[in-house]
């Protein structure tokens, strides 16, 4: 049956890609349908209760500067919160929530229900209608299980661990798309057949346990940012984190704490013994899995020196008594899961509720994508998410988003929204998947980012809601918020930089509590907030502001107090509400660290020049520290004779360049 309606925008899948895809396009106000499986598990969570991290954290920023949904479903869902690296620089500072699923799930559904434009129906996806062939093959819509025919200008296919989905735990095996529900074999197939190039790719899950089993008095308790303890067990004091630029923590529901257990030597033990018994070591699983989410078999396996492995026990949920024990992701056969559980301190008596596996399904070659995620083969025709040879739901969330923009654009008649590698994660995850392909399933990591400096968590507002505002997905509520705090930042900014601090009536004291030291010649605000250690807000508390003037020309005749002095009272709680933090936030970093993101800038411009660099024959890159794990590996595999070489080595970048540049450098 045809349906009686056509559609500008069709996407097949309702994970994070396509959820973010839907929404996007509908809210450029393209005619648009979600096809899924089941609504049910519209924003499932497949695996791990979580969103973002380092990386992770910054595309779900830049998803929700653009208007998306994964930050405040979080914000609405999130059962702990943390900013990673809070102590190190801001541009691998990054935010990570514990989410409740259900309430994510929720989230994401209610937004879907009620955005204008979409419509929503739950069927399979089993074939494309393709018109034409060779160059001027066209998508022209999608067929269901049962025969329902939609037309849609564009598709975007989103249908995560599906194709072809085959699930592993021990030595047996079965077809699904994830636990629980079924695999796409019919588009599969439909896939092959229009001979878009493919591969296999696996990932994998640890069991669930029943928390009422678990004995929490034997493991340690972490709580997340702002809970009670936080500062005595790495967490940060203070108030609870917020994920979304709109996000308020009245959103947040009650917080929980996660737990720390350790594998031991009897862990290992009885994982080496399910060996002979596992999927990956007896060559059942062929697709290649995620080397920085390895499975605890792999960890054992390779890691063989190391006697223990820290494994959190992360709630599911407010409502449940699920636990998601991270850090064993394994598809040993089952007897094998409990023993290891068992063996852990606190899990002596662990029930499982579901069993951990690995998947192994089909992805498509990214670079055989244009650079709007449009298929070279056939037009019309869009894939984003673990499709694209990634993993991680924000990976996905970003792809979605960027995928759905793409489609819509083209169905405006306008051309494609690509974002530079200098703008956003998102144009870094394009860039890297078209150029480079895949051979892993790829996961976002600051290092990637050369400009990372400039591409922080903090400003993905500053960079992409203009931009975003501009393509139609951003709404009146965001953008008025997201203006008065640029209007804010510049006019702080602009005050700073035009009121002068005179030496002469600065009373040493002051400058002291202040500034650490006196000082010896007039400054402007700005410039003292450079300084190491000078924060915003006791600049502010300066007495009064005896000591600054707005007239430069008059800086050296200052009178003492009164005539020419003004208020320093800078901008305040009572005036920008929530806005305060991330204003001042913006105006700190902004003076702190000009320097650095200005010497970053040339630093990875001249690595450009260094083409011809021979590398040192010898060279033992797995000592060079300051690059990733990834990268040392990938270069001591291939070592590179020169620079040029090594930056073209799939999943170098060019900040991995740029290190070992100043590695090359420091060691003469
Ligand atoms: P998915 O979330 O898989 O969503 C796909 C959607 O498409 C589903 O709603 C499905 O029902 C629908 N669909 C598929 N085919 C069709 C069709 N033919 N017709 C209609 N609807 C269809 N990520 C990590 O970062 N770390 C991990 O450790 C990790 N482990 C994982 C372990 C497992 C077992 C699995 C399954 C995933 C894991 N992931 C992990 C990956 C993470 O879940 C995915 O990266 C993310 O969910 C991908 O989002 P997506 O939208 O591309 O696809």
């Amino acid at each position: 049956m045809l349906y009686p309606e056509e559609f500008e925008v069709i996407v097949v899948g309702g994970g994070h890609a396509g959820t973010e895809a839907a929404l996007a396009a509908a809210r450029m106000g393209c005619k648009t349908l979600l096809l899924t499986h089941n609504i049910e598990t519209l924003g499932q969570m497949s695996c791990n209760p979580s969103i973002g991290g380092i990386g992770k954290g910054h595309l779900v920023k830049e998803v929700d500067a653009l208007g998306g949904a994964m930050a405040i479903a979080t914000d609405e869902a999130g059962i702990q919160f943390r900013i990673l690296n809070a102590s190190k620089g801001p541009a691998v500072r990054a935010t990570r929530a514990q989410a409740d699923r259900i309430l994510y799930k929720a989230a994401i559904r209610r937004r879907l229900e009620n955005q204008p434009n979409l419509m929503l129906f739950q069927q399979a996806v089993d074939d494309l209608l393709v018109e034409g062939d060779g160059d001027g093959a066209r998508v022209v819509g999608a067929v269901t299980q049962a025969g329902i025919a939609f037309r849609g200008r564009t598709v975007v296919l989103t249908a995560g661990t599906f194709l072809d989905g085959k699930i592993h735990i021990g030595l047996d095996n079965y077809a699904a798309g994830r636990a629980g529900d079924p695999p796409a074999v019919s588009l599969s197939a439909r896939l092959k057949e229009l001979q878009l190039p493919q591969g296999r790719l696996k990932t994998g899950t640890p069991p669930r346990l029943d928390g009422r089993t678990i004995d929490f008095s034997q493991c340690t308790e972490q709580p997340g940012d702002g809970m009670p303890g936080a500062a005595s067990q790495g967490a940060n004091e203070g108030e609870i984190p917020v994920f979304s630029f709109m996000g308020l923590r009245e959103m947040h529901p009650r917080q929980m704490p996660c737990w720390i257990t350790h594998t031991n030597e009897r862990t290992h033990e009885i994982i080496r013994s399910g060996f002979d018994r596992s999927p990956m070591f007896t060559g059942k699983i062929e697709g290649v899995g995620p080397r920085y989410c390895p499975s605890v078999e792999d960890k054992i396996n390779r890691f063989a020196g190391k006697d223990s492995h820290q494994i959190f026990l992360e709630p599911e949920g407010l409502t449940t008594n699920e636990y998601y024990p991270n850090g064993i992701s394994t598809s040993l056969p089952f007897d094998i899961q409990l023993a290891l559980v068992r063996s852990m301190r606190g899990l002596e008596n662990a029930q499982i509720l579901r069993p951990g596996y690995a998947i192994e399904y089909d992805y498509f070659d990214p670079r055989s994508l244009k650079s709007s995620f449009e298929t070279r083969q056939i037009q019309g025709l869009f894939f984003a998410g673990q499709i694209n040879g990634t993993t991680g739901y924000e990976e996905a969330a970003a792809q979605g988003l960027f995928a759905g923009i793409n489609a819509a654009l083209q169905c405006r008649g306008e051309a494609a929204w690509l974002p530079g590698r200098d703008q956003a994660y998102l144009g870094v995850l394009v860039d890297d998947l078209i150029t480079k392909g895949v051979t892993e399933p790829y996961r976002m990591f600051t290092s990637r980012a050369e400009f990372r400096l400039q591409l922080r968590e903090d400003n993905a507002d500053m960079r992409l809601t203009e931009i975003g505002r501009r393509l139609g997905l951003v709404d009146d509520a965001r953008w008025e918020a997201f203006n008065r705090k640029r209007d804010a930042v510049s006019r702080e900014t602009e005050r700073l930089k035009s009121t002068w601090v005179n030496p002469r009536i600065l009373p040493a004291a002051e400058a002291e509590r202040v500034l650490g030291v006196g000082i010896e010649h007039e400054y402007h605000l700005f410039d003292l907030l450079r300084r190491p250690g000078v924060k915003y807000a006791e600049l502010m508390s300066m007495d009064g502001g005896k000591y600054a003037s707005p007239a430069s020309a008059a800086r050296n005749e200052l009178p003492v107090a009164g005539a020419a002095a003004v208020t320093l009272t800078g901008v305040s709680r009572e005036t920008l509400g929530d806005l305060y933090e991330p204003v001042v936030d913006q105006i700190e970093i902004a003076a702190k660290y000009a320097g650095y993101i200005d010497r970053q800038r040339d630093e990875v411009e001249r690595a450009a020049h260094y083409e011809q660099l021979q590398l040192p024959a010898d060279l033992d890159y797995m000592s060079v520290s300051a690059l990733s794990i990834e990268a040392r590996q990938k270069l001591q595999k291939h070592r590179p004779e020169t620079l040029g070489q090594a930056s073209r080595i799939s999943g170098i970048t060019p900040a991995t360049i740029s290190l070992l540049l100043i590695h090359l450098r420091k060691s003469g």
